[in-house]
């Protein structure tokens, strides 16, 4: 039986605690399901989001979380891809035209149409959300809740950011911030064969990115982090940015070899200075990168069932995300945090789909 009203983060105003409240549980109009969630990463981009820190801000009050696992309880009219009990994961891209030149050509995550959970539309931060079926992803069974959750956004958004530098297996890459996207970035470059070198803050991170197989790891807090990659590997064929932090995009592309890729992955509010004449002379490629399309999304998760590819979780409670989102703006989480929203397998809807 599904309930009448649930649990669900609101966002109320923005840079104001979170407020957790009885909604309405909603009903899946034609081609969309009614989930209910499992578990969710929370990202650093729902702190941007509840923060209003991007020029283009979401409408109040609004309900964040793009990385939503869970199966589905209720279906729409029109849907036939998916049915009641379905392991399924709900991520950024909540939906695209399916028409325009960007989705017909393999780039729906540039679609003008798009919407966002946990930005244009509700997310996943409750006990159930909505989500159009043919953009679910569909979880590998060998993959619980919990571990598949940080897949659906910094799982694919770094295993892209990869793709997008072009290193090649035996080249060098650099992962600027070994975070929630940091630390998985650093197994898929390994799984693709790259050399991997991470930057971050304090020896604790840096240790913790060696741990995952980074090869080297230099502490910004105490070395200079572009002459230490000059230094030790002559430059990086590619640098993948997803720290927080403008000040780790100028250094990004001083750690560039000659003909070297930087991706910006990170979003942190601002802007930074460009060398031009070290761009133009050096070949630099300089590019953005926004999550990863469905196939990408599928990709990442099959690397993730395979086993190479494993975030290191901690779960708390849906009730908890104030503290999450101070440790996360005080760069104190290790990994990613996942909000445990199921009782485990309390419910009859998940005993029935064989949930883990
Ligand atoms: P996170 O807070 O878990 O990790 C950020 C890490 O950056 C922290 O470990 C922090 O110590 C590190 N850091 C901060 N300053 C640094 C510096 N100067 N040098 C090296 N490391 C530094 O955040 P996250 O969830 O990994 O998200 C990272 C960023 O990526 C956010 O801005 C988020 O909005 C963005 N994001 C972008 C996309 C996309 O599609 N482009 C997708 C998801 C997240
Ligand atoms: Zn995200
Ligand atoms: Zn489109």
């Amino acid at each position: 039986m599904i309930p009448k009203t649930m649990k669900a983060v609101v966002v109320e105003r923005f840079s104001a605690p979170l407020s957790i409240r009885e909604v309405p549980v909603p009903e899946p109009g034609p081609g969309e399901v009614l989930l209910e969630l499992a578990a969710s990463g929370v990202c650093h981009t729902d702190l941007h989001a509840a923060d209003g820190d991007w020029p283009i801000k979401p409408k109040l009050p609004f309900t964040p979380g793009h990385e939503g696992t869970g199966i589905v309880v209720a279906v729409g009219s029109g849907v036939t891809r998916l049915k009641e009990g379905d392991r399924v994961g709900l991520a950024w891209l909540y939906s695209a035209c399916g028409r325009c030149e960007f989705c017909v050509s393999g780039w729906e995550t540039l679609c003008l149409q798009q919407k966002n959970a946990g930005y244009s539309v509700n997310g996943s931060f409750a006990q159930y959300a909505l989500a159009k079926a043919d953009y679910l992803a569909l979880i590998p069974r060998q993959l619980s809740f919990v571990d598949a959750a940080p897949i659906l956004c910094a799982g694919v958004t770094t295993y892209k950011g990869l793709k997008e530098t072009g290193v090649r297996a035996g080249q060098w890459v650099v992962i600027l911030g070994a975070g929630g996207l940091g630390h998985v970035a650093i197994q898929y470059a390994k799984a693709m064969g790259l050399h991997v070198a991470v930057v971050e803050l304090g020896a604790q991170k840096a240790r913790f990115a060696k741990e995952l197989g980074a090869e080297i790891a230099i502490d910004a807090d105490s070395q200079d982090p572009s002459s230490e990659i000059q230094r030790q590997i002559g430059g990086a064929h590619g640098v993948l940015v997803t720290a927080v932090s403008t000040a780790a995009f100028k250094e990004a592309i001083g750690m560039l070899r000659r003909h070297g890729t930087c991706v910006l992955v990170g979003i942190p509010a601002g802007e930074f200075p460009l060398p031009i004449f070290d761009v133009v002379l050096n070949r630099y490629t300089i590019l953005g990168s926004i999550v990863g399309t469905r196939l990408d999304l599928q990709e990442a998760l099959q690397f993730a069932a395979e086993g190479k590819v494993k975030a290191t979780i901690e779960t708390v409670p849906l009730e908890a995300i104030n503290e999450v989102f101070e440790r996360l703006r005080n760069g104190e989480v290790q990994g990613r945090v996942v909000l445990g929203i199921a009782e485990k397998a309390s419910t009859e809807s998940f005993r029935r789909a064989g949930a883990h």
